[in-house]
């Protein structure tokens, strides 16, 4: 009997284009983490999916040989959702910005959360708007000025994590673009996780934004680096018993005060996690049949499946 063999990081890299980002940029790191982390987790090309939103994280699927969809500004999730929902088969990969995800796309953040289906959102959190030339975005904190901009920002900043938690997100974790093992581990993590998981990455954009930058996570001016793995600290994000509500909250109120630790220690790592039902698990309580057809079944690549589409008309 053949033996399949398992993908390797080659499998999954584009050969005839190459990345249009700025020398520098953190989108390089997340690119290569994200196909190291799709050759451990074993799955070929043709079962992952990687959407995206608009912003210079958008053109990430154009980099990677699987299927694809670069999207609408805001609209990763939804897409995302209904990928996932059609062909439950596929590992599906989420990939947008702070200002696409956070800000445009917040209402659907919040709602993907409650719903938890079985995805991975990728977030390049940079602080700022770096494809129209650097504006401020949502995780910009109030009083920070970088060189694209005249004058300080005059409004507070969304955190992403505590965002995250009240939205009912299940596995919700921070990275960092420059922290290249960590985050391939962190990728893998949430995609061997059974619901909606948050990975938001700290990401230099060295164009745009002066204060966020290399030298500042490498921690030149403090003389230490910056971010720290929260699990050499024995801090533990998982829920072990989801009935416990004592759990349950004592795990959020931490992962809530580490979302706001920020300054000579950042922290990174699984903040929060907990195995919930997802979504799927939801409909299929309602409708068994669910479980076992897909709107995609019997669909071939470069087919039309547009009479598949009458299953759930
Ligand atoms: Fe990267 Fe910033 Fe250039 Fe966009 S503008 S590609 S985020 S360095």
């Amino acid at each position: 009997m053949a033996v399949a063999t398992l993908p390797t990081v080659k499998d999954f890299a584009v050969t005839d284009s190459h990345p249009d980002w700025c020398g520098g940029c953190g989108d390089f790191g997340i690119l290569n983490a994200v196909k190291q982390a799709l050759a451990q987790r074993g799955r070929a090309p043709h079962d992952v999916m990687v959407v995206s939103g608009i912003g210079c994280s958008g053109k990430l699927p154009h980099y990677v040989r699987t299927y694809g969809l670069h999207t609408l500004h805001g609209r990763v999730l939804n897409v995302a959702t209904g990928v996932k929902l059609a062909n439950r088969d596929l590992e599906v990969l989420a990939v947008g910005g702070d200002g696409d995800g956070y800000g445009i796309g917040a209402g659907y953040f919040v709602n993907s959360g409650r719903r938890n289906v079985d995805f991975t959102y990728l977030v390049h959190n940079n602080g700022v708007y770096g494809l129209t030339k650097g504006q401020a975005s949502p995780t910009m904190q109030r009083g920070m000025q970088v060189k694209s901009m005249p004058e300080p920002a005059i409004i507070d900043a969304v955190n992403p994590i505590g965002l995250a938690i009240s939205s009912g997100y299940t596995f919700i974790a921070r990275g960092y673009a420059m922290a290249q093992r960590e985050l391939v581990g962190l990728i893998v993590q949430a995609m061997e996780h059974r619901g909606t998981a948050l990975i938001d990455i700290l990401q230099p954009c060295p164009v745009y934004n002066d204060l966020l930058t290399i030298d500042f996570f490498r921690g030149r001016d403090i003389g230490h680096q910056r971010t720290y793995a929260l699990a050499d600290e024995g801090y533990d994000g998982k829920v072990h018993d989801p009935s416990n509500i004592d759990e349950i909250v004592a795990k959020q109120q931490a992962a809530l005060a580490k979302s706001y630790e920020w300054g000579d220690r950042i922290p990174m790592g699984v903040l929060y996690q907990i195995d919930l039902p997802t979504f799927e698990d939801g409909v299929t309580s309602r409708r068994p049949e669910f479980e076992k057809t897909s709107l995609m079944d019997g669909a071939r690549p470069g087919m039309d499946v547009s009479s598949l589409e009458d299953r759930f008309r």
